[in-house]
């Protein structure tokens, strides 16, 4: 029997080992990993430099707390700022504690409480962030949410614009939303919404925790749409597997969060920080990011055109390595089928696919990919004609 909480319906697969693309169970079985951790691992499992770096680290010491000053955490954040084109770094432990600490700087620095997000988003699962996610069933039996936040529909600029009050903190969003479907934000959409905020005086935040970190084949996904936010938080992929998550934000906003304002024991640990500065040097060269672009398109034309004639198939999007195949039906039970014939990959929603590999998967691995996919939703179109 089993003493975890049944919070998640766990897969059949029980791991053995991992390495790259790849993952190892412990009955022998050998399956192409294009979950990565859920958007986790972005170089692959066990990646050797990362690897090293965690190593080095180990040996000259794991935590001292944050009242000293961490030479890794000042390359971290300059990684950072540099990629970004923000400022000032506050280094957590999750993705839900990035955007804990978003919320909390938005509200101190305008003085105001209402925070407008989107429907289908997904933020975590603390109060806040709960409260910040659009989705009712994340919610459930865990009333009162936290006040003054409020749901505008995705991609519609005119609700925004209409419940874009003066008591209106930030407006915070992705760029992508991943856990809601791989639902992408229109370039005019997402350069009005940074227009409307401006003039009002209003912060964006925009959660990269699953975009960021050369997911999308930039270093953030807000660099494709020619804007810049006050915040983003991240986590996910920041230190490819080792727990951290951060927010990078604009130099304006340094005077609140001062000393004594907020705080983690655990958040920039040494131990992620060296996972992290070796993860971003990586993924934040030009050429690795421009191959994740290349990567992408090429894997959406191939999908588009293999599934052209399938009913099943509704649509097909997503932005870098973030794709998303909607479906006709709900994709539970092809993640199973998927599984038996030995690739992984995710759901986001009910009827949605989610392709997340690593982003520095092999060809051949694509292609094997690519051609399992193709097979097994062949074979349900025909069965549901
Ligand atoms: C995963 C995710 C979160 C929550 O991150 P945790 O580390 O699970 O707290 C928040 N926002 C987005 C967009 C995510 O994908």
């Amino acid at each position: 029997m089993s003493h975890l909480f049944p919070t998640y319906s766990k897969w059949e697969i029980e791991p053995e080992s991992a390495k790259g693309s790849y993952l190892y169970s412990k009955d022998g079985g050998v399956y192409l990993d294009f979950t990565s951790g859920i958007g986790v691992c972005n170089l692959g499992h066990c990646h050797p430099e990362v690897k090293q770096s965690v190593e080095q680290q180990l040996n000259k010491f794991w935590h001292v707390s944050n009242l000293f000053p961490i030479e890794l955490q000042e390359k971290a954040a300059e990684l950072l700022t540099n990629a970004s084109g923000l400022d000032l770094v506050f280094f957590a432990n999750s993705g839900a504690e990035a955007n804990e600490a978003a919320i909390k700087l938005a509200r101190k620095a305008t003085g105001k409480t209402k925070i407008l997000t989107f429907m289908q988003s997904f933020h975590g699962r603390t109060f806040a962030t709960m409260s910040a996610t659009g989705q009712d069933k994340i919610k459930q039996g865990f009333g009162p949410m936290l006040d003054k936040f409020e749901y505008v529909p995705f991609n519609d600029l005119e609700a925004l614009q209409q419940l874009l009050t003066e008591d209106v903190a930030a407006v915070m969003l992705e760029v992508v939303q991943g856990e809601g479907g791989i639902f992408v934000a229109s370039k005019e959409f997402l350069q009005g919404v940074e227009a409307l905020c401006k003039e009002k005086g209003v912060l964006l935040i925009i959660d990269e925790i699953q975009t960021g970190i050369g997911r999308t084949g930039k270093a953030f996904a807000f660099q494709h749409f020619g804007i810049k936010p006050d915040i983003i938080s991240l986590a996910k992929g920041m230190a490819n597997g080792i727990p951290t998550g951060a927010i990078v934000a604009d130099g304006k906003l340094k005077e609140f969060f001062g000393p004594g304002s907020h705080g983690t024991t655990f958040g920039g640990n040494p131990l992620a920080m060296a996972a992290a500065v070796k993860t971003m040097e990586i993924i934040f060269q030009q050429s690795f990011l421009d191959d994740v672009q290349k990567k992408s398109e090429w894997i959406i034309s191939v999908l588009k055109e293999k599934l052209v004639g399938n009913q099943l198939v509704k649509d097909i999007r997503g932005l870098g390595l973030m794709i998303g195949i909607e479906l006709d039906m709900p994709v539970a039970s092809i993640l199973g089928e998927l599984r038996k014939e030995g690739l992984m990959v995710l759901n986001a929603g009910e009827k949605v696919i989610r392709l997340l590999p690593s982003l520095n998967t092999l060809q051949e691995d694509f292609e094997k990919a690519l051609e399992i996919l193709e097979k097994n939703l062949n074979i349900h179109a025909k069965i549901t004609i």
